[in-house]
């Protein structure tokens, strides 16, 4: 009895820890002042001049306007001069794998391990965070090893965004998600391969147990996949419904990665919180979606980059035909569902190409017919609201963390000055100047 009446009071001690967040320096927290040319308000995008960001310790603790809060500050506070600068929410990625590069795509993976992936993921993520991207969900990360990244991330070891991390995709036996590039002699799969209700069902228990924040799931064929075809679903509705019940019955979100128009059906009636990607998105998976609420992140970008380097990469004709055909449809389809008004979130699946360049990815959203600022709001506002992150990041707000960016110049007119951020916060700490 005493042993049961222990391992209960331990678990209860394990479940009230926070999951994913970051510890508040002991003692009296330390006051910065940032002083902003102008604030923009993300929300309704009204630019606010001459104001003060009152950072106490990771939180924002006052924020208006200077000539009003400057005499209230703190002595000791340490004075941020963004005075000529443009300042904004810290953005946020719903689409990384910080664990991969386009040197590990494909079959080129194969020869990298789990520690050496994580190992690499702690340079993408520092690199990620110095791009203006203070928050990610990675979706799909092999070994576990995003998350392993997370946390040495939440325990200040590495330097990197704040982090949501699904741990192994789950995919069909033999579908975007499975390691088809072997001979059957080989006998390997993923770690997320699972099958059947049941199979899914234990998977996504499975991915939980081991510390993941959200489930992704390939509903799908991918492009950089061998043998699948992006169009085709992949998983049946019962599977996708067990995968969405499992997840939400113990709290997590659920991506799903859909090309094909009736993976997004089946994604979306299943009842997922986001498509990635929606290359085929067709009229009725638009009007589900809005019925559904469900979000849309589309990964623009990357066939640009990836047009002009596939060569580079070692990938086989198969793989480089699919995404002749699947990248331009993207565009098309995805502009035709802004056009729509679908909820569109940020993501880019940085990894295909060089981690960094992740803000490249709003100006290709404002060419396919966002504005400015819905694309910015896409990395903001829709963003945190999809993590189930407003109360802590998204907009600069007391009691938020005090994540923010600086540009030079108006983003609202210009929206690829956020490719080139020139200072990032993080929690109150400057991580780029
Ligand atoms: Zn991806």
């Amino acid at each position: 009895m005493k042993r049961i009446g222990l391992v209960s009071i331990l678990i209860v001690a394990l479940m009230g820890a926070p999951v994913a967040m970051t510890q508040a320096p002991a003692g009296a927290a330390r006051v910065v002042a940032v002083k902003a040319g102008r604030v923009l308000d993300v929300r309704t995008g009204k630019y606010a001049a001459n104001q003060i960001i009152w950072i106490e310790g990771e939180r924002i603790k006052e924020i208006g306007d200077a000539a009003a809060l400057e005499s209230r500050l703190p002595k000791d506070a340490r004075a941020v001069d963004l005075s000529s600068s443009t300042v904004l929410p810290g953005l946020i990625d719903c689409h990384t794998h910080l664990t991969m590069s386009p040197m590990s795509i494909g079959p080129a993976g194969l020869r990298m391990s789990y520690p050496r992936q994580a190992l690499m993921g702690a340079r993408n993520a520092r690199v990620t965070l110095e791009a203006g991207f203070t928050t990610v969900r990675n979706v799909g990360g092999a070994g576990y090893a995003d998350i392993a990244l997370r946390d040495a991330i939440n325990a200040g070891d590495v330097r990197g965004p704040r982090m949501q991390a699904s741990g192994p995709p789950l995919s069909i036996t033999g579908g975007h998600g499975d390691q088809n590039f072997l001979a059957p002699q080989w006998n390997a799969m993923t770690d997320g391969v699972a099958d059947g209700v049941a199979g899914v069902t234990a998977k996504v228990r499975e991915n939980i147990k081991f510390g993941a924040d959200v489930i992704k799931f390939m509903a799908t064929g991918g492009v950089l996949s061998e043998g699948d075809n992006p169009a085709l679903a992949q998983y049946s509705e019962e599977e996708m419904k067990a995968i969405v019940d499992a997840a939400h019955g113990l709290g997590r979100k659920v991506a799903a990665h859909a090309h094909g128009a009736l993976g997004i059906k089946f994604a979306v009636l299943a009842g997922v919180d986001s498509i990635e990607h929606g290359s085929f998105i067709n009229d009725e998976d638009i009007r589900l979606m809005k019925e559904h609420g469900t979000y849309l992140v589309p990964t623009l970008y990357l066939s640009d980059w990836f047009m002009e380097n596939y060569k580079a990469l070692g990938l086989s004709e198969g793989i480089i035909a699919k995404a002749r055909v699947v990248m331009p449809a993207a565009r098309e389809n995805v502009g035709h569902a802004f056009h729509e008004g679908v909820k569109a979130a940020f993501g880019t699946d940085a990894a295909v190409y060089p981690h960094g360049l992740n803000a490249h990815e709003f100006a290709v959203m404002v060419k396919l017919g966002l504005t400015p600022l819905q694309a910015i709001q896409s990395s903001t506002v829709n963003a945190a609201d999809l993590l189930g992150w407003s109360d802590r990041v998204g907009t600069l707000e007391a009691g938020k963390f005090a994540d923010l960016v600086a540009v030079d110049g108006d983003p609202l007119a210009d929206v690829s000055l956020l490719e080139n951020v020139k200072v990032v916060i993080k929690g109150g700490e400057i991580v780029k100047q």
